[in-house]
């Protein structure tokens, strides 16, 4: 059935002999009245986290690590540490996302006079920078007496020269209490790199920086909490051992935490959500996966904050094909997204996300954010190397079930640890460059709000709306449908831009 202006979401999903893909459905153009720069892409992560972007990067190996992360908060979305390596590994992940650009640094790496050029050399390689702050006992509970920075090692060849030697001793200090403004002035005013934040007897709280200033001021954005910090999730397990992952994540100031299962609808998943709630009250928790509405009612009866969709629609995933469960992505966001917005619990539409048209059809039908994985792979902000094949420029991407991830960990979500036998849910293999995370986020975002305009709605809350009122309307698309509306019946073409490689949405 056809009709005059197309379907609700309700008539078209409740009505379709098959469960959907977004790559089956097509939106109605609206009215428009506005600008695409009126467009307001701020949505919602949890219950209590706001995004600037409704852009969310996997837990994966090969997708997100505090470079993805940093980047993605920089510019308003948000990114999970995947949990593929020991506790310490990922906590270091996440203060490298909670030390970067923050108004004061609180937690600040220092040294003691003690300490040689050779530490102050093997900090700048693990995390890039060399301001430090040098106190009595190279800890924050002594008194600060010096700074170390490029300036005074660089001509410095024996690298066995004790900090007390070399550090500066005439310091511009700042006394606790000061606003990031103050600080920011007195910044500018001495020139210096760093300014170090006193307490009344002496001893470091925090520090501010100049490069950090600067960066503020470039991404207006930025996903961070009140302290100005950049927020980041992380993953864990719902192994009990990891509830001291957990914990430790907890201390390093994680942001929200991802319950990492296949199918979430399990009881250790109901137990460590209600754990998380009663030690760690501060943390929000997203669970999943799931695909049914009953699935998304269990989830927030047992505390969920946000659930994450999909089951079997990941570009490297087999689950569908080798387990015979799952659901197809349009449907299982749609029926999930409806019945958590009855409890206000925002829903992430997960995996299958390869073009623009499809985060629009993820939030058309519901979905608060999207989370993506091959979209993401191919950036320079992953972990991993590019590698070359017939010329291409690509990097690996790998499913987090795939043999080669449970090889080195990554079979946590799927029941399957320590045993013999592994039943591979997913694939490894190739993405393309997609050069770095600041293009492609503004490229989606731009997209985005073209594609709200055409659909004549303002923003993702404004699209919520006219997709439950019946307001927006939907069709559906035959397979040759879906051909039409692809490129076809050319001898060849280029591609209009660096990131549309699959056009076909
Ligand atoms: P993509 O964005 O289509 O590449 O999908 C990414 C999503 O696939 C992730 O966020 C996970 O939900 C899911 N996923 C990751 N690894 C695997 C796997 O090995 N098998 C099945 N699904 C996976």
């Amino acid at each position: 059935m056809t009709s005059p202006n197309g379907h609700s979401a309700a008539e078209l999903f409740e009505r379709a002999p098959y469960a959907l893909t977004y790559n089956d459905i097509i939106l109605m153009p609206g009215y428009i009245d506005f600008a695409p720069a009126d467009v307001d892409l701020s949505t919602r992560l949890t219950r209590n986290i706001s995004l600037r972007r409704p852009l969310v990067s996997s837990p994966m190996d090969t997708v997100t690590e505090h470079r993805m992360a940093i980047s993605l908060a920089l510019q308003g979305g948000i990114g999970v540490i995947h949990y593929n390596c020991t506790i310490d590994e990922q906590v270091a992940q996440v203060r490298k996302v909670r030390r970067f650009e923050n108004g004061f640094i609180l937690d600040p790496l220092v040294l003691s006079p003690e300490h040689t050029i050779a530490d102050i050399h093997r900090i700048k390689q693990q995390h890039g920078f060399s301001g430090i702050p040098i106190t009595e006992d190279g800890t924050l509970k002594t008194k600060l007496v010096g700074m170390v920075t490029n300036r005074d090692v660089d001509f410095e060849n024996d690298r066995s020269r004790k900090l007390a030697e070399v550090m500066t001793r005439d310091l511009v200090t700042a006394k606790k209490g000061i606003t990031l403004v103050e600080a920011n002035e007195l910044l500018r005013h001495s020139k210096k790199g760093k300014l170090p934040v006193v307490d009344g007897q002496g001893r470091l709280v925090a520090l501010t920086s100049r490069r950090d200033l600067r960066k503020n001021r470039d991404f207006p954005d930025a996903t961070k909490d009140e302290g100005k910090n950049l927020m980041v999730g992380a993953a864990i397990s719902t192994k009990d051992e990891d509830r001291d992952r957990m914990a430790a994540l907890a201390d390093a100031g994680v942001s929200v935490v991802v319950i990492d299962s296949a199918q979430g609808d399990n009881i250790y998943q109901h137990d460590m959500i209600k754990w998380i709630k009663k030690h760690h009250p501060q943390v929000q928790v997203i669970g999943g996966n799931i695909v049914t509405a009953e699935q998304a009612e269990n989830l927030i009866k047992a505390g969920a904050d946000a659930l994450r969709i999909g089951m079997g629609p990941g570009s490297i995933c087999t689950t569908q094909e080798i387990m015979a469960v799952g659901r197809s992505q349009g449907t299982a966001v749609y029926y999930a997204a409806r019945a958590a917005k009855k409890h206000g619990v925002p829903v992430i539409a997960d995996g299958g996300i390869s073009v623009i048209g499809q985060i629009m059809k993820a939030l058309a039908l519901g979905a608060s954010t999207v989370m993506c994985g091959s979209l993401f792979a191919g950036t320079e902000e992953s972990p991993g190397d590019y590698v070359y094949r017939d010329g291409v420029r690509l990097k690996v991407y790998r499913g987090m079930a795939s043999l080669d991830a449970m090889k080195a960990g990554g079979n946590k979500r799927y029941f399957t640890e320590n045993k013999d036998i592994k039943v591979a849910q997913g694939v490894s293999g190739y993405v393309q460059d997609r050069g770095n995370m600041v293009d492609l986020v503004s490229y989606l975002s731009q997209g985005l709000r073209l594609a709200l305009q055409d659909a004549g709605v303002r923003s993702v809350a404004a699209l919520h709306e006219a997709s439950e009122s019946g307001k927006l309307r939907f069709e559906l698309r035959s397979p040759s449908a879906q051909r039409e509306g692809g490129v076809h019946d050319l001898y060849s073409y280029t591609q209009p831009d660096a990131f549309s490689n699959q056009r076909n949405s």
